[in-house]
């Protein structure tokens, strides 16, 4: 078996007790990604130079004695949209093609303070808007579990990176749905943590009341390792919550499972119903006691979503006006001809369409009206999911009301944006949400069912993950 094959966990053993070098592990993952990524389109930038500098500065501390963090020599994949200093960093859009940050986000510097190895920047749909990876700007990425489908998106570069054995551990940003619909569609596991758990300073903003960066992981007890170095209150970014609940300790048999009524009666894909039904009939037969749940609005979910979400894209990628960052559109003559040729040749179509219907949403001429309506809405959706988390201690639905779809199937914008039902009502909740792998379709697609629990329960959830996933498959 190859080193990249290995888990985090595994591996951080294995370097801890001088079985394997960080850097034998770099250059079996570098050598890793040489063979994979023309087929696979994971990366955007490899960052090999840096990343076998600190592999050896990991190994020379090793030899001394020093102390070590809980990543060291762990290679991680970044998504692009996560701002890296001194390291190019696009968000997938003409517009920051050649943009490299004068500073790191806060999970950079605490994967570094936790001697991880930063591998690389990973594919996106353009800024995080897109559910398939096919809307980058730059480049495609493909499932690597069967190269005809989309990865999904729009974390999908850093999903099937790891897939692939092309990262060990990865980090992605889901607004919507981006770090959980990619995981599910290339077999691993994705979590979406708790509004405030991570800090977003230095994440290129799509819809920042509800944007957050996750960990993307082969196993849920990795993920629970990258969660552990990002998680935690940031100065720089005052949405960051101190409220950090460890895990508790439970077996199955303790568990109250709720199942999300609203999202079995959505029009699920026959093969994803039967392997979620597979895994609640396992955890019963482990002792857990099932219920059927209800959450009410789930039917406002896709246009509550679109609202929120395009008018706060709209007002955030304002900044981007050809002046102080990115493309410059050449001799455009006055400054509104600037602004208007520069992002008119840079960003890519679903950009445009989004930022119009934000900026016509949130026109004087309405007050505020639908973004008020829309505030409303969230509030009761988070009392519901409230509700829900006095009866039980997690949610269960499918992660995706499809398999990874082909590579150019899905075309019409509303259908794109119809692939992440599933994954809206945690985002509106604040709640930490993951998928996890739950098995194949017959045409070997990976499937992932979605645990949800309440608000902070992060270590729990990912905890409870761990002590199932095993049954899940
Ligand atoms: N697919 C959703 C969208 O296009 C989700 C994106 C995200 O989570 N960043 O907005």
């Amino acid at each position: 078996m190859k080193l990249c094959e290995l888990t985090a966990t595994e591996l951080a053993k294995m370097l801890k007790s001088k079985e394997i070098s960080a850097t034998e592990l770099v250059e079996s993952v570098l050598q890793q990604i040489k063979e994979k990524e023309p087929d696979v389109g994971g990366y955007i930038t490899v960052t090999e130079g840096i990343a076998r500098k600190q592999a050896k500065a990991v190994d020379e501390k090793r030899a001394r004695g020093d102390r070590l963090g809980a990543l060291a020599g762990i290679p991680v994949a970044v998504k692009d949209n996560i701002c890296t200093k001194g390291i190019k960093t696009t968000a997938a859009s003409r517009i920051l093609e050649n943009f490299v940050p004068p500073y790191n986000a806060t999970v950079i510097e605490r994967l570094l303070a936790s001697d991880a190895i930063i591998i690389g920047k990973t594919n996106l749909d353009e800024f995080a808007m897109g559910s398939s990876c096919e809307n980058s700007a730059l480049q495609r990425t493909r499932n690597p579990h069967d190269l005809s489908r989309v990865a999904g998106g729009s974390s999908g570069g850093s999903a099937a990176a790891v897939a692939a054995n092309e990262a060990i551990l990865a980090l992605g940003s889901d607004t919507g749905g981006s770090v959980r619909l990619p995981a599910a569609f290339c077999g691993v596991v994705g979590l979406r943590p708790s509004y405030g758990m991570v800090s977003r300073y230095g994440l290129i903003a799509l819809a920042s009341s509800l944007d957050q960066i996750g960990p993307i992981a082969k196993t849920a007890e990795d993920a629970k390792l990258l969660f552990d170095v990002i998680a935690g209150e940031d100065p720089k970014d005052m949405t960051t919550i101190s409220k950090q609940q460890p895990a508790a300790q439970r077996d199955i048999k303790s568990l109250t499972v709720g199942l999300h009524k609203e999202q079995f009666d959505w029009k699920i894909d026959s093969e994803i119903a039967k392997s979620v039904d597979a895994v609640i009939k396992n955890l019963e037969k482990h002792g857990a006691t099932i219920k059927t749940v209800s959450v009410p609005h789930m039917e406002c979910l896709l246009p509550l979503y679109y609202i929120m979400l395009t008018v706060e894209c709209a007002s955030n990628l304002a900044r981007l006006d050809g002046v102080r960052y990115g493309y410059r559109a050449p001799d455009a003559g006055d400054v509104e001809k600037l602004y208007c040729q520069s992002r008119g040749a840079a960003f890519g179509d679903d950009v445009k369409r989004r930022v119009i219907l934000g900026t016509f949403l949130s026109s004087a001429e309405f007050g505020g009206a639908y973004r008020k309506k829309a505030l409303c809405l969230k509030r009761k959706i988070e009392e519901g999911y409230q509700r829900v988390f006095a009866e039980c201690d997690l949610l269960i639905s499918p992660m995706s009301v499809t398999p990874a779809f082909g590579v150019g199937d899905v075309v019409e914008p509303l259908k794109m944006y119809e692939t992440d039902m599933c994954a809206f009502g945690a985002t509106f909740a604040g709640v930490p949400a993951m998928s996890v792998p739950c098995g194949f379709t017959d045409s070997k697609l990976p499937i992932g069912v979605q645990l949800t629990g309440p608000r902070c329960s992060d270590r729990s959830l990912l905890s409870v993950a761990a002590l199932c996933q095993h049954l899940f498959l």
